[in-house]
């Protein structure tokens, strides 16, 4: 009962109050593998009551201005700005990534979410064109949809969550979030802040639990009829297939298993570092991390020997700790299931050069328990094995040769996402080549992870529907309408 009681306990925030729930699930501190936070195991009653707050808040604050919303996103950007180190150790201890990490992504680029989309939703006009043979005018007027079932992941969780609340409602629609059951802490601390910055009760509803109960009861509701995904590709098949009933608007951001390619003429002084930190930043935990290491054949040895020395400089520490790189990934499972993809490999007769089965992780005694692995490089991999096709979501890279331009696009191309890809070379032409043949959403050429949010974000193939971004998610939270005008 003791140990009950120091744990930290959330509730739903359903209009504007913090509501307990009947029964709670645990949350486990990654670092450590200890139970610290037990968050609300909600189901369709919770889901319920937030769409009757949703749909009672939804005509005040859609009839709203621009300018009106605008102002009460830059507050509540402000609010989160002022207490950015309180959810920066707040994010690390939940999900497992460094302090430093959250401190200088994960927190300011929430921050960040709000202010650009109280600047965007300004900037949003509508379309108008004539047609004087029939004497007619045509325009577009644009409504917010209503009310927005909102789901994310843990990898990146207010950073995504922010990413979705923030356009849902400063294009005038409620929301009701559902952030992941393993990392529902900031999202539970920013409700806190709703009411300061003028939000009003109703507008922004965040129901805690799982996929199943709370994800499920949000995406068969009628009532919400739109649908916005971050998240694997299992389950967008399983929310398609709930919501195709009901024909509801779907925004699906899913997996990747991005490549890096390398050509002879890189500079890798800078491509190992950038190569590096897009294998193993945040764990390897993010969509675009690359997983698959293309480099050109006359450079492979000395890349190869490069990488492997900068991986194992890469340090894994407790998240507190601001000399470390890496944290500890998500969960039990999820450590297991990484660990898996390399016996895997391993039994198929690839090299495991640095990392996992290697190198020794040396660890404080409290945090043995922890969900740490090394940095881990795999090399000589067929590109058929899963390690080469799945996403593995962990500090898992695989490296492998080759040796022309044509090739390299075809073997890049040759899986079933098409989210992030990178392009190292010194020639601007093959650079612009490779960049346009790759089936990849995004592709970085030269750097990674460089972002313009006003420019669209997301994947093709099995990687998403759609796309987020200023104008991309404005269009996706609103309802287009052409009005035509004779005279
Ligand atoms: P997940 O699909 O297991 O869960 C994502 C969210 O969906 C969670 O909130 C979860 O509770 C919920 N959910 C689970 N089952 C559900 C169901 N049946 N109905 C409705 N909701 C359900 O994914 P995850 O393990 O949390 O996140 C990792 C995945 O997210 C990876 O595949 C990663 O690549 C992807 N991701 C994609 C992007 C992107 O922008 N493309 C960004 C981050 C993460």
């Amino acid at each position: 009962m003791a140990e009950t009681k120091a744990l930290l306990l959330l509730e739903n925030f359903i209009d504007g109050k913090f509501l307990p729930c009947n029964s709670y699930i645990d949350s486990y501190d990654p670092s450590t593998g200890e139970v610290y936070c037990r968050v609300p195991n909600s189901g369709k009653d919770e889901v319920e009551a937030a769409v009757v707050a949703a749909r009672a808040a939804f005509p005040a604050w859609s009839s709203r201005s621009p300018q009106e919303r605008s102002q009460v996103l830059y507050q509540l950007a402000d609010l989160l700005e002022q207490s950015l180190d309180v959810f920066a150790e707040a994010e690390s201890k939940d999900q497992g990534k460094t302090i430093t990490l959250a401190r200088t992504m994960d927190i300011p680029r929430s921050v960040q979410n709000f202010r650009f989309f109280a600047s965007s939703i300004l900037h949003q006009t509508a379309e108008c064109t004539q047609m004087e043979h029939q004497g007619c005018m045509h325009y577009t007027v644009r409504d917010p949809v209503g009310i927005a079932g909102l789901i994310s992941p843990w990898n990146l969780p207010l950073y995504l969550l922010t990413w979705k609340i923030a356009p849902a409602i400063a294009a005038g629609n409620t929301v009701i979030a559902k952030p992941s059951e393993l990392t529902s802490v900031t999202a539970w601390m920013m409700c806190k802040l709703l009411e300061k910055a003028g939000v009003p009760p109703g507008v922004v509803n965040i129901v805690f639990g799982t996929g199943p109960r709370v994800g499920e009861a949000l995406v068969s509701h009628p009532e919400v009829p739109v649908i916005s995904f971050t998240g694997s590709q299992p389950t967008a098949e399983r929310i398609t297939q709930l919501s195709a009933p009901y024909c509801k608007k779907l925004s699906l951001e899913l997996g990747g298993k991005n490549p890096a390619i390398i050509f002879e003429d890189a500079n890798l002084e800078e491509c190992i570092p950038t190569t590096i930190r897009s294998s193993f930043a945040n764990q390897g935990e993010i969509c675009l991390c690359t997983s698959r290491i293309f480099v050109q054949k006359s450079i492979y040895n000395d890349f190869l020997k490069r990488f492997v020395e900068a991986a194992r400089m890469w340090k894994v520490g407790i998240p507190s700790d601001p000399s470390a790189s890496m944290g500890a990934l998500i969960s039990k499972a999820h450590l297991e299931k990484v660990r898996n993809y390399v016996k895997r490999a391993c039994a198929e007769g690839a090299q495991v050069l640095c990392g996992e089965g290697v190198d020794k992780l040396i660890l404080p005694p409290r945090n043995q328990t922890g969900y740490f692995m090394l940095p881990t490089v795999i090399t000589d991999i067929k590109d058929e094995s899963c390690c080469m096709k799945e996403e593995i979501f962990g500090p898992v890279t695989c490296i492998v040769p080759f040796d022309n331009e044509e090739e390299v696009i075809q073997r890049a191309n040759n899986v079933k996402y098409g989210l992030a890809a990178t392009v190292w070379s010194s020639n601007v032409g093959r650079v612009h080549r490779v960049a346009k043949k790759l089936q990849s959403g995004l592709v970085w050429t030269n750097c990674w992870l460089i972002r313009e949010l006003n420019l669209p974000f997301g994947g093709m193939k099995s990687s998403g529907v759609g796309r987020e971004g200023a104008k991309e998610s404005y269009e996706f939270f609103t309802e287009v309408k052409t009005i035509t005008i004779k005279h």
